[in-house]
């Protein structure tokens, strides 16, 4: 049997309806139709929109027909799958500016570059074996820490953010329950991962031998790194049964949120936020 079990999982979906009315009083267009010669940038869209990152009206513009790497905010530069994870973490936990935030791996941008600004208590970390688990970096801009065996103490934040994550990690075993650790009850880890696998079985990737060495089961994928290396190697391609994985392997309540709202420029594949709440016991049961 797959370490990856079936599940029951609770996808929402915004009204179709809704936002296509919206966009349609925007007056929003499409520029697919532009064949005269034109030095102008070609937008495959281009359209005014509400930034949850940037919080104000905004232009949502996009060169190439796949959204999610390429429908940008014109203010932060954030992408679909941002956005709807602010959207997320905003509507959970509206106060998010005066709690304890970590987020694993950021990008240098939308969410993260808000979140640095804006949250009092907002720590980053990155996987830099150059510098030791629980160290800073030189600038003091991040701290060193494997996502799988961290250093910070138990319960120590209200949230903790990773984006795009968990498909490259050897143990999301290890991972999630290390969040769980940290988290204090009431809290949760708010994440984005690409569900590639959607209704069918997660399968991996890659996995580590017993001497560390990698040993690939699918042709190696890798996706661009914040850290400037050549990319990280693509360990699983999830399916909605991360959802019901992870609650086996933290006791965290999972929950899949996706998010469909052109107004907000959240349209695209693979954007679906991953909730996983640290609940206080029921009393009694
Ligand atoms: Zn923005």
């Amino acid at each position: 049997m797959s370490e990856f079990e079936p599940s029951h999982t609770t996808v929402f979906k915004s009204s179709l309806m809704t936002f296509l009315k919206h966009i349609a009083a925007r007056g929003q267009r499409f520029s697919n139709a532009v064949s005269a010669p034109d030095v102008r940038p070609r937008f495959v869209y281009e359209a005014p929109g509400w930034c949850p990152i940037c919080e104000k009206t905004v232009l949502f513009i996009a060169r190439n027909d796949w959204f999610r790497d390429h429908l940008f905010c014109s203010d932060c530069g954030s992408i679909p799958r941002e956005r709807a994870l602010m959207i997320v973490l905003a509507q959970f936990y509206p106060n998010w500016r005066s709690l304890s935030i970590h987020e694993s791996s950021p990008v240098w941008r939308g969410v993260s570059a808000k979140l640095h600004k804006e949250c009092r208590s907002y720590v980053m970390s990155q996987y830099d074996r150059k510098i030791p688990f629980g160290s800073f970096d030189e600038s003091g801009t991040y701290r060193s820490e494997d996502i799988e065996n961290q250093t910070f103490n138990d319960e120590c934040f209200d949230v903790v953010i990773t984006q795009d994550v968990f498909e490259h990690l050897y143990r999301p075993d290890r991972a999630i329950k290390e969040i769980s650790r940290t988290l204090r009850v009431g809290g949760a880890h708010i994440g984005t991962v690409p569900i590639v696998q959607k209704n069918a079985a997660s399968r991996r990737r890659a996995s580590l031998g017993e001497s560390g060495e990698i040993i690939h089961h699918l042709e190696p994928q890798y996706h661009s790194s914040a850290l400037g290396d050549n990319g990280v190697l693509v360990t699983i391609d999830w399916g909605y049964d991360i959802a019901r994985y992870l609650t086996e392997q933290s006791g965290l309540v999972t929950t899949l949120y996706l998010i469909d709202d052109l107004s907000r420029g959240v349209r695209a594949e693979f954007i679906e936020v991953v909730v996983n709440q640290k609940l206080p016991p029921i009393d009694g049961i």
